[in-house]
């Protein structure tokens, strides 16, 4: 086992890796920007290096200054968490090269899973079903005319370099095409540096389910069963829980049967997660392949009783996974609410600032991850998330009773955040009855 590891990340993920490393007697050293000076983990950790300043191009993307502070802190691997270099192959690639080991898959792997384009030609092969769509890239107009008029309309157009729920135009006909391809290809080349663009077909009211993994260096593959990501805004998710109300048991079976089928074939190693897009006949299409450990990963923590950053690590180290297929069972129900210091009445508008008062939930069955506390600052630079608010109970009834009673403990202030959200979302009817889509937050709760 790694002596000590360096954290190429921040805010609740970075408190994490330190909480995993501390039970597993691992040192951490952790990279912070000068905006994150006074930030928790950054006191936590057993080392701490000021990497520059808070634009993440000066910081958390900066592979020469993160590679300087592995050196100077003489770590043996480096965790890069979520976000920032976490997909990056070459930031991999460079750290294997100066003798540091990536917890993360191998960079051939990455590559496999990396490019979605790529990817859905690997799922065909190993008859992981796919959403119709282009074969590969649409360069221009024509060819997506062409593909469209075949898989009918409403087609979706993606970035084959997007995430994050970024880079996705919505098109419901051919003038909306016609203007979208050109829009969506110069949009891909100045968010990712990439201006490759495909085409899918729009599944309506789809669920959103995805299968969590963990790979060793020794040939075992598992799944984790799956997370119900479908309540969204903008494509990305707000609420998360597992299992997946309305998943038929064959459904689920036939989901992490492909999951598995997919990263064996991709040579897949570590933690990673495979999303599919499911239709109102249970009808599952993979949508793409996270090579990563998700923001939503205490959600299967929480309903199968293990540690996903500790696998993680373990993995990277060369041991033998920890849990086997067999033993592993989803026990009770979890539901996870990511709470964004934003303000849903400004449109979801950023809301940086100092955190004056705060009070935390707690008591039965409820985890928070967070690295907010009294007095912090909320830094302009980076991501909104604040917290997770997890519950996990015997039956979903009991988990949404427990979650509205926590969200109404927890009290933020003058920040807004989306906790006045969620608990509407907890007292919806369609959402009580675990009838929902992606579509749902936008179609009942935010159109008025
Ligand atoms: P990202 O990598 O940006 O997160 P994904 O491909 O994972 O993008 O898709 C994110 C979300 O976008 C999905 O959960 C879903 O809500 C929506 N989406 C993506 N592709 C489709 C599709 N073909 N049909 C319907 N919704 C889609």
């Amino acid at each position: 086992m790694f002596s000590k590891i360096l954290i190429a990340n921040r805010g609740e993920i970075a408190l994490r890796i330190i909480r995993a490393c501390r039970e597993m007697g691992v040192q951490t050293a952790v990279v912070y920007s000068t905006a994150d000076r006074d930030a928790a983990y950054v006191k936590l950790a057993d080392q701490a290096v000021c990497i520059g300043a808070a634009p993440p191009a000066e910081s958390y993307l900066n592979i020469p200054r993160i590679i300087s502070a592995a050196e100077i802190t003489d770590v043996q691997a480096i965790h890069p968490g979520y976000g920032f270099l976490a997909e990056n192959a070459h930031f991999a690639e460079v750290c294997r090269s100066c003798k540091i080991e990536f917890i993360g898959p191998s960079v051939a792997a990455m590559a496999a899973v990396g490019d979605k384009v790529e990817c859905k030609r690997l799922a065909k092969k190993v008859k992981v079903p796919t959403v119709p769509g282009s074969e590969g890239s649409v360069d221009d107009e024509r060819a997506a005319l062409a593909i469209a008029n075949e898989i009918g309309y409403p087609v979706i157009i993606k970035a084959a370099a997007g995430g994050g729920g970024r880079g996705m135009r919505l098109a419901h006909n051919e003038v909306s095409l016609r203007a979208g391809i050109a829009a969506a290809q110069a949009e891909a080349e100045n968010a990712f540096k990439n201006s490759t663009v495909y085409l899918e077909k729009y599944i309506e009211h789809a669920r959103h389910v995805e299968v969590q993994i963990l790979a060793d260096h020794h040939g075992n593959t598992i799944h984790l069963f799956e997370r119900d990501c479908s309540l969204q805004r903008r494509h990305q998710k707000l609420v998360e829980e597992s299992p997946s109300p309305l998943l038929s048991d064959e459904t689920r079976q036939e989901l992490c049967a492909a999951a598995i089928r997919l990263v064996k074939a991709a040579g897949y190693t570590s933690a990673g997660t495979v999303e599919f897009l499911v239709d109102n006949n249970q009808k599952p299409y993979l949508l793409e392949v996270n090579a990563r450990i998700q923001v939503e990963h205490p959600v299967t923590e929480m309903v199968t009783s293990t540690d996903l950053i500790r696998e993680q690590i373990r993995i990277a180290a060369g041991e033998v996974l920890s849990y086997k297929q067999k033993d592993l069972r989803q026990t009770g129900h979890t539901i996870e609410c990511r709470i964004n210091a934003e303000d849903p009445a400004r449109n979801f508008a950023p809301c940086p600032g100092t955190i004056e008062q705060l009070r935390v939930p707690g008591g039965p069955g409820v985890r928070l991850d967070t690295h907010v506390y009294a007095g912090y600052r909320i830094p302009p630079n980076y991501d909104s998330l604040i917290a997770k608010l997890l519950v996990h109970r015997p039956t979903r009834r009991e988990a949404i009773a427990t979650m509205r009673r926590a969200l109404s403990e927890f009290y933020i202030s003058p920040i807004k955040t989306t906790i006045p959200l969620h608990l509407q979302i907890m007292d919806n009817e369609s959402f009580l009855s675990g009838h929902m889509d992606t579509g749902f937050i936008e179609r009942t709760m935010l159109a008025k």
